[in-house]
């Protein structure tokens, strides 16, 4: 068989040493020492099976099998993780990627096109608070200047960042690795809809979008006992009002939309004191702008309402208004294919999760492969994949890529 599910389980070990932070757990932050032994690791890998590995500007970090002079068919994802991460999450991309060219080249069916292999820098938004920023890069999506001056909780730039770990001289690093002829992302789930579905593989047609806005509440703070309840600015009831709205809201456009009320700080913290002050986080997803709307305009007049009636100023930030991305109808269709050519069951599913793969969308014909999360987990030392489901997905990847020939 020429997907050997050994390899795939040596390189998953291999990773997983980087930033081990517990039996299961990983932290590997973009760009830190330990993302930084991680991205070593990965172009020694590429290197010994003969791959052309180029370094973008932005750190990120191409392989290509064989004359790279025509635009390449990329696969890959991350090596970067949040803080207490499992093992999987985005690694298992990237690990993929790697077995299906060596498994293409040991059977002799390379495509027609160069093919390759990307790790993205600082997928996660843990360390500098936006996501993807490497493949937004690439995609032309944030302007360089705005994207070396991110600061991190220390204070430490992007651009600083990739100058002290990338590893390497990026100063003449190219913009981009060129046209791209196609990129697939295989990823676990993060979610539990292939375990629902009792399928091993899902083929994702589109990936929904975060809006996130910042909500805050500016009740008076006020004594409990001497406050009647008719004469009370409470900041914690009217915000509670927005929380079970927006759940309402999402709930009645079905499962096109996920809302999420986060964060929730309230000011004071005290017993015998009115919360005056909170601050709430509203995470809003979907695959349809219209359902996408349905919610946010549903909770702006939430909004009003609740301000209006209790008397309470609340302000809303918008932090970010993405929009959802259908992917390339005919890289999909590659993905099933290969599934019905090996027999393989598959889910057509979406990505509730944002990934690289939104914003290579832009710029290449894209499509994405889930593989299983044991229950549904993910960002969290528990996540979990079998390595004969990360075999299994393997093996559709390298299918997809073979109908390149
Ligand atoms: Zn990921």
């Amino acid at each position: 068989m020429p997907v050997q599910p050994a390899r795939i389980e040596r390189d998953l070990n291999a990773f997983a040493q980087f930033g081990r932070s517990g039996p299961t757990a990983v932290t590997r932050l973009a760009l830190t020492p330990e993302d930084r032994a991680a991205r070593a690791h990965f172009i020694e890998l590429c290197r010994a099976e003969g791959l052309e590995v180029r370094i973008d500007r932005f750190g990120n970090i191409a392989a290509v099998l064989g004359e790279w002079d025509r635009p390449a068919l990329l696969m890959g994802s991350h090596l970067d993780s949040v803080p207490n991460a499992g093992r999987f999450d985005g690694v298992v991309g990237v690990v993929a990627a790697l077995e299906v060219i060596r498994a293409l080249k040991e059977d002799g069916q390379l495509p027609r096109v160069p093919v390759g292999v990307v790790n993205f820098t600082s997928e996660e938004s843990s360390r500098w608070g936006r996501a993807t920023l490497g493949s937004k890069a690439l995609a032309g999506v944030i302007p360089e200047d705005e994207l070396m001056a991110y600061a991190d909780r220390d204070g430490i730039t992007f651009g600083q960042a990739l100058q002290e770990n990338a590893g390497y001289d990026l100063v003449d690093g190219p913009r981009d690795f060129g046209p791209i002829a196609g990129f697939f992302e295989m990823h676990i789930e993060q979610g539990p809809e292939l375990l629902y579905a009792e399928k091993p593989v899902g083929v994702v047609s589109h990936i929904a979008a975060p809006s996130r806005y910042k909500v805050f509440v500016k009740g008076t703070a006020a004594h409990s006992g001497a406050t009647l309840m008719g004469r009370r600015k409470d900041g914690l009831v009217a915000a509670s009002e927005l929380v079970l709205g927006l759940e309402r809201l999402a709930k009645e456009v079905g499962d096109a939309v996920v809302a999420t009320a986060t964060i929730f700080s309230v000011k004071p913290v005290s017993i015998n004191v009115i919360p005056g002050e909170v601050e709430l986080g509203v995470d809003i997803r979907g695959i349809e702008k219209e359902s996408i709307g349905r919610v946010t305009d549903g909770f702006r007049k939430l909004v009003a309402d609740v301000s209006a009636r209790r008397g309470i100023e609340i302000e809303i930030e918008t932090l970010s208004e993405e929009a959802p991305v259908t992917l390339d109808a005919g890289m999909v269709e590659r993905l099933c294919q290969a599934c019905e050519q090996k027999g393989i069951p598959y889910l057509r599913t979406v990505s509730r999760a944002g990934h690289d793969a939104m914003y290579v969308a832009r710029i290449a014909p894209t499509a994405m492969l889930f593989v299983p999360s044991k229950d549904g987990l993910s960002h969290n030392p528990a996540e979990f994949t079998s390595l004969e489901e990360i075999a299994l997905g393997t093996e559709v990847l390298a299918e997809a890529v073979r109908s390149f020939r």
